[in-house]
């Protein structure tokens, strides 16, 4: 089955397109990419985004990792898509509005399925199974705004490796059940690594986002010989099992009090939410000591609506010390955080 071209020489740079399906008007549905050969052919990274079309800051990232990565100095070779879901894409939405299925739900895909389903089957079939590891860049959904983490899917038969989502350099990891589909369970399942990295919003694109995904994504390159130098790790990077939406149950304008990232304890204040008509103010707090891993940043709200995204610290621990690897070890902001406010995390 013809992929992306990797025959290439040490030090180019090729961009093409496969195609996977046919439109109504007979226009083809292509899966566009870039290769990057370095000095060696292996490892093969594979860094794609737009799984979901309205998810914007990873195809930048995609597209700054390739200016910015000199071919003589890189070792292996980079495969960047940075749009797989080029049809969610052209319409500004999550997911294809004539197929409405969920690209990453449908993996490893059908030949013979519905375009959605035919886009999975060639893009796992032609660049997932040639890779050796790989980076799925999302973001949250619209109005949700998610701090820079990877996310580990595990199902009962299959439980992925930590040391590919701790080699991006965040400081918290989020560890819980994926569902058959998944992109990164179903390449796990073939024993290929794919990490998926959240980065800030769907429908935005946002420098501090933006960075975060670069430097997470060269920190990986680094920690597994890629590129020259040290990988930027924090000192104790926090493991957190399952999340928690916390709605509003009133309607009105939320003003948050807390941002992504923060560390709250009980009782804390995460927003108000405040009716535009009575001036009446509801105040939304924390239920339990946490980390805010998302907040909504779209102030309209309902009753039932979500505000913010939580991840008890109970329910988590601090991940021993990586291994026989040479890390400039960075300074743990969160750890420091939760010790000032004296909660107490598992080692
Ligand atoms: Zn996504």
């Amino acid at each position: 089955m013809n992929g992306p071209k990797l025959n290439i020489k040490a030090g180019e740079v090729y961009k093409s397109s496969i195609q996977c399906s046919e439109l109504e008007d007979g226009t083809p549905v292509t899966i566009p990419y870039f290769v990057m050969r370095g000095l060696r052919k292996e490892p093969i990274l594979l860094l794609n985004a737009a799984l979901h079309g309205e998810e914007l800051n990873g195809i930048e990232v995609i597209t700054r990792i390739f200016e910015k990565i000199d071919p003589m100095k890189l070792y292996g070779t980079i495969v960047g898509v940075p749009i797989v879901n080029i049809l969610a894409f052209r319409a500004r939405n999550r997911v294809d509005p004539i197929d409405g299925k969920d690209l990453n739900r449908v993996f490893p895909g059908k030949k013979d399925g519905t375009i959605t389903e035919r886009m999975a089957y060639h893009f796992f079939h032609k660049f997932v199974k040639k890779a050796t590891f790989g980076i799925d860049l999302h973001t949250g959904m619209k109005g949700h705004l998610l701090v820079p983490h990877p996310r580990i899917r595990a199902k009962k038969d299959f439980s992925p490796p930590l040391e590919h989502a701790r080699a991006l350099g965040t400081e918290v990891i989020f560890y819980n059940e994926g569902v058959n589909g998944m992109l990164t369970v179903e390449a796990g399942k073939e024993g290929i690594p794919i990490v998926c990295f959240e980065i800030g919003e769907a429908g935005r694109l946002n420098e501090y986002f933006i960075n975060a995904g670069m430097k997470g994504v060269i920190n990986f390159m680094k920690y597994f010989g890629m590129l020259k130098g040290k990988p930027e790790i924090p000192e104790k990077q926090i493991l957190l099992r399952n999340y928690e939406e916390i709605i509003s149950n009133r309607g009105g304008l939320f003003y948050p009090r807390v941002e992504a990232g923060s560390v709250v304890k009980k009782n804390q204040l995460i927003g108000t939410v405040r009716s535009p008509f009575t001036g009446e103010k509801h105040y939304i707090k924390a239920p339990r000591d946490c980390f805010i891993i998302g907040v909504r940043s779209q102030p309209v709200v309902r009753a039932g609506t979500a505000v913010a995204w939580i991840m008890a610290f109970e329910e988590g621990n601090i991940l021993p010390p990586i291994r026989n690897k040479s890390l400039k070890k960075l300074p743990s902001k969160t750890v420091s955080m939760t010790k000032e406010k004296g909660i107490e995390i598992k080692e």
